[in-house]
């Protein structure tokens, strides 16, 4: 099963496609996870996406299909795939569809998270993350239960994403709406697109999503 979470910055997107890699036997492809491991690597990709991404503007068409095409490849793909980030230009929508014909794979789903701009703002410019194992927190909704404590791994250190500042939000909403959102009637014409409420508690996110991805369940 191959899917695609559409939706804005925030909407939630990360975290659901982590619990759904468990539950359903799939992986998550973030390009926004890959492009980071790039710029922390220091590659040539890397140098040229760090600015892009902290104006919170996209990175270029190609860039991110040649990285994606490859990924698709690798052998752990084959049980199944869970676009996170991806695509999020009609040019890239349209490399996915000639990429999976290309490798005889198809797309079952593609679920869009539903959520405010306002919200979106607080959500985000709020998170922060473990940088040991990577779980997630908020100043607001989801502090560690002993401060500076990671409650996962007892990690003690933390970041915050150089493009989560309040500043930098704003433009990645602004690219959403005007490159992304396109891409929803473009699945609704496929047959493809479900809307799930982005702003309901995170474990009722995952059980609409279950419930699309194993009708009988
Ligand atoms: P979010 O969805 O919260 O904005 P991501 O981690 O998906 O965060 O992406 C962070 C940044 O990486 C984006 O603002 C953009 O600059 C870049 N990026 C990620 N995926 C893509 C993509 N498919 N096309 C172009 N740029 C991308
Ligand atoms: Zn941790």
């Amino acid at each position: 099963m191959n899917l695609i979470l559409l939706g804005p910055p925030g909407a939630g997107k990360g975290t659901q496609a982590k619990i759904l890699e468990q539950r359903f036997g799939l992986v998550q492809v973030s390009t926004g996870d890959m492009l980071r491991a790039e710029v922390k690597s220091g590659s040539a990709i890397g140098l040229e996406a760090k600015a892009i991404m902290e104006r919170g503007a996209l990175v270029p068409d190609s860039i991110i299909t040649a990285m994606i095409a490859s990924r698709v490849k690798q052998p752990d793909a084959a049980k199944g795939f869970i676009l996170d980030g991806f695509p999020r230009t009609a040019p890239q929508a349209a490399a996915l569809d000639e990429m999976l014909r290309e490798n005889g794979m198809v797309l079952d789903h593609v679920i869009e998270l539903k959520v405010d701009d306002a919200a979106l703002v607080e959500r985000i410019s709020g998170r922060f993350t473990c940088g040991k194992c990577g779980e997630g927190y908020h100043d607001h909704f989801k502090q560690p239960k002993v401060a500076g404590v990671c409650d996962v791994c007892g990690g003690t250190e933390f970041t915050r994403r150089a493009d989560d500042k309040a500043e930098t939000v704003g433009a990645r909403l602004a690219a959403y709406h005007s490159q992304t959102a396109p891409l929803l009637p473009y699945y609704a014409a496929q047959g493809k697109l479900r809307s799930v409420d982005g702003m309901a508690d995170m474990s009722d996110v995952t059980i609409a999503l279950t419930r699309i991805l194993s009708p009988t369940a």
